[in-house]
């Protein structure tokens, strides 16, 4: 009697939990065998200098292929990280991204960064200093060639927390950055106080500001505090030309958007670079 009224239970319950609670529970599941399986692997979307044209970034994004259909990480991100598969999953991209940029991001002379976005959940995980520091030892990939990008409301939401790793994390030379700035209404006293290296404004910015004069000012504000703290700014999703000599007329020379260029394969993102900055190549590939 008890088991039926167990089993009675769980109808109850999977009928209650909706179908989009089932399917993230299924989406967990499927997620404990995606490593395993070679589904997560990791794209590269340039960063450009539009006042140069020369590459100065990429930024390092997850994807994960379940079977044969491309799941987006806004999707899974999320499920990882309230299962705690968040912290094996950015590892991988983390140990994937250093790798692939020591080998087509490192030129003789000089070396352009690679940026790994990071979530609360990793960045507060006790391990995650440690594993910094390994994927960088394990593919000899300098430390200022490597950037961490995280999110302006994660800091907000955990300052004390997130103030003392990012210190850590700037002690092994790699840079940091705010992502999606301008959304997450921080403190600019704090903000001042942290050790960070750029300003990425979100792409909603980038979007609107046409629209809505007042996001115009969000814009050239942002760039003007940048630059007033002496930190890089960089604008993400710019999908057009008119965006591309906004931005420049108004300070913002480093970009990143559908206009210069999509997420990128690691032999896509080589030719792309190759193309660009020449002098990322070794002498012997020079030669060639
Ligand atoms: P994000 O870090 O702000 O990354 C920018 C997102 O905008 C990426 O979406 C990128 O593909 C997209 N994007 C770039 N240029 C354009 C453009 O011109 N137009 C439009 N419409 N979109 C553009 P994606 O790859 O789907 O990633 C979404 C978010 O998932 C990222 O936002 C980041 O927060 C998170 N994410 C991605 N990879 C990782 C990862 O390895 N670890 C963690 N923790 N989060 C990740
Ligand atoms: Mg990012
Ligand atoms: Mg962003
Ligand atoms: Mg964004």
């Amino acid at each position: 009697a008890a088991k039926s009224a167990g089993r009675n239970r769980f109808h109850y319950f999977t009928r209650e939990l909706g179908v989009a609670a089932q399917q993230r529970l299924q989406q967990e599941q499927a997620l404990k065998t995606a490593l395993l399986n070679q589904e997560i692997y990791v794209e590269y979307q340039p960063k450009i200098d539009f006042s140069s044209d020369q590459l100065v970034g990429v930024e390092a994004l997850v994807r994960w292929r379940r079977q044969g259909q491309v799941v987006s990480p806004a999707q899974f991100i999320p499920v990882a990280e309230e299962s705690g598969q968040i912290i094996e999953i950015g590892r991988h991209v983390l140990r994937t991204a250093c790798r692939d940029a020591r080998r087509v991001l490192v030129g003789p002379l000089h070396a352009v960064p690679v940026a790994v976005n990071v979530s609360i959940r990793q960045l507060t995980d006790p391990s995650f200093v440690g594993d910094l520091q390994s994927a960088l030892a394990e593919s000899g990939l300098p430390g200022h060639a490597l950037e961490i990008e995280v999110t302006e409301s994660v800091l907000m939401q955990n300052m004390e927390a997130a103030a003392e790793v990012l210190g850590k994390i700037k002690a092994l030379g790699v840079r940091i950055a705010i992502d999606d700035f301008g959304t997450g209404y921080s403190s600019l006293a704090y903000l001042a106080s942290l050790p960070v290296d750029v300003l990425k404004i979100d792409k909603f910015f980038v979007d609107a500001y046409a629209t809505h004069p007042k996001n115009m000012a969000v814009i050239t504000a942002i760039i003007d505090l940048a630059q007033h703290l002496q930190l890089e700014v960089i604008a993400e999703g710019v999908e057009t030309r008119t965006q591309a000599d906004f931005l420049l007329a108004h300070g913002c020379r480093c970009m990143q958007g559908y206009y210069f260029s999509r997420p990128l394969s690691l032999p896509a993102l080589q030719d792309y670079a190759e193309r660009l900055n020449p002098e990322l190549l070794t002498p012997d590939r020079q030669a060639a």
